[in-house]
């Protein structure tokens, strides 16, 4: 007997089909799986053979050979769990009708006792079902974040039995759907505000024209002056994410293995260790996984200690930053992932923290501080269109019972400001003021007579490099737009010529 059952891999995101086909004939009892990677076929066996048997069905004694083609698509073990017992009770005719069985993709992994288990990527294979048409039978936990893909009927399932029974007719799951709107509303609850942090009136400003237009932020100060709290609190001022940004957040973190209810609605922080690997940031392994990169795209990437990274961290961040998404490569194939992230860095002026203190003594020689600060490569310098300083809080700073704004009001100016974005770059390709490339600002910051002279002047007396200028009219631009203003004015250039560190002055 023969049969075969649909059911699906992933690449990177893309949805591919996979046909599960079992052949059961006479012979000696065997129980073989081709086409899994070979630890998982053990493991595979044996979860189908005593899933069938415990869920009440005979486990047949013959020759059973499991194929799981194309061959050349790189199959996840678990997955296929679920489309092998079904073709097993299809070829010894427990489920009576191959006809019902293929109108279905099936995916999920079963425990011994015929439960059905949660299975990492199934928004992203949902979404390319739906593109198909397809009807897809996965597991009851993966109910949540599929069910907002609009054009596919999902059908959740929590037991094998369940399963045999909806394939002979003798019981009826409804799809499930559900709007993703009512869910983005408000951009989720945040547990941080703006306004818990006292003082740092200057660096919230420059987060505030950071959120507005997409910009890279470093920010350079002593232990203690409130570098992380800050950081932390910039998803609370970034607009809501939109429902197409929802759904690719929710799909990396689907295949990562790393959602726990339903499709996230809140833009991602995220904050690895200095000590972290670089697949660890930018995705990779046997089984290439999003990165933190990946994990961030839509939100923001923070990493504190900025030179304490290892250097080839740093340097595989570029290329990623400038595309937009990260290709990995492994011996047999290309993996893409998108990485459209805000990076937020954090960093001591010198190893021990006190270069520049007013109290603090600094303890550091020259070298040791040029040596840390060369750390980080001029490239990569260039990449933070937002550079400051934080200074120590001030004793009436600290005794201060006021934070300034909230996170809801600033929240209002950065909308507005993307708004405007949005409009100018209707059809470009870019969706930021970060975005323009040196083309692209020709086009869009067309400066007047005196504040093009103003830039000239200021980029000799600073020496600036070509990227330190078009740097500062990219943030000029925005601080336009928070100003509602269509053209970029000398105000605006003057106070983007501000959020500038030059690190080789000690
Ligand atoms: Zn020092």
């Amino acid at each position: 007997m023969l049969s075969k059952v649909k059911s699906v891999s992933l690449k990177g995101l893309e949805e591919i089909d996979v046909i599960v086909e079992i052949d059961i004939s006479r012979g000696l009892p065997s129980f073989n799986i081709v086409g899994l990677p070979d630890e998982a076929v053990q493991e595979s066996r044996e979860r189908v053979r005593s899933a069938i048997k415990n869920a009440g069905f005979e486990f047949p004694l013959h020759r059973i050979t499991v194929n799981l083609a194309p061959a050349e698509v790189r199959k996840a073990g678990s997955v296929y769990d679920l489309p092998i017992a079904i073709g097993i009770l299809t070829a010894t005719e427990v489920i009576h009708s191959p006809d019902a069985v293929n109108k279905f993709h099936f995916a999920g992994e079963l425990s011994l006792d015929g439960g059905i288990r949660k299975i990492s990527g199934a928004l992203p294979m949902a979404i390319g079902l739906s593109e198909k048409k397809a009807h897809f039978v996965l597991p009851f936990d993966n109910k949540d974040e599929v069910e907002v893909i609009s054009g596919i009927d999902a059908y959740p399932v929590k037991h094998l039995n369940e399963v045999v029974e909806f394939l002979n007719g003798d019981r009826s799951i409804a799809p499930s759907h559900q709007t993703i709107s009512d869910k983005l509303k408000e951009g989720g609850e945040f547990e941080f505000d703006f306004s818990d942090v006292k003082g740092q009136f200057q660096a919230k400003r420059a987060l505030e024209i950071a959120a507005a237009g997409g910009h890279n932020v470093v920010m350079m100060g002593s232990p203690g002056c409130g570098k992380t709290l800050l950081a932390r609190r910039l998803p609370t001022i970034l607009p809501p994410l939109s429902e197409e940004e929802a759904i690719q957040v929710t799909q990396i973190y689907s295949v990562a293995g790393l959602l726990r209810d339903g499709i996230i609605t809140e833009r991602p922080f995220r904050s690895p260790h200095h000590t972290s690997s670089s697949v660890s940031i930018i995705g990779g392994g046997r089984i290439p996984k999003p990165g933190e990169i990946s994990l961030a795209h839509n939100g923001v990437l923070f990493l504190d200690e900025l030179p304490e990274f290892r250097r080839d961290v740093l340097e595989v961040l570029r290329q990623p930053l400038e595309d937009g998404f990260v290709t990995i490569s492994r011996a047999k194939e290309t993996i893409t992932y998108p990485s459209r992230f805000m990076l937020i860095a954090a960093m001591n002026p010198c190893p021990c923290g006190w270069y520049g203190d007013p109290v603090h003594q600094c303890s550091c020689s020259v070298y040791d501080i040029k040596r840390y600060r060369n750390k980080i490569s001029g490239p990569l310098w260039d990449r933070f269109d937002i550079q400051i300083e934080l200074p120590r809080l001030l004793p009436e700073e600290m005794a201060g019972q006021t934070g300034g704004e909230t996170s809801k009001e600033i929240r209002k100016r950065v909308v507005n400001a993307r708004k405007m974005q949005n409009e100018r770059y209707k059809g470009t390709g870019i969706f930021s003021n970060a975005q323009l490339t040196p083309k692209l600002m020709k086009e869009f910051i067309p400066l007047g007579s005196e504040e093009r002279s103003f830039m000239v002047n200021a980029s000799e007396r600073l020496g600036l490099t070509g990227r330190g200028f078009d740097r500062i009219l990219r943030v000029a631009r925005t601080i336009a737009d928070l100003d509602l203003s269509k053209e970029v004015k000398l105000p605006h250039i003057a106070e983007a010529m501000q959020y500038r560190i030059d690190l080789s002055i000690i």
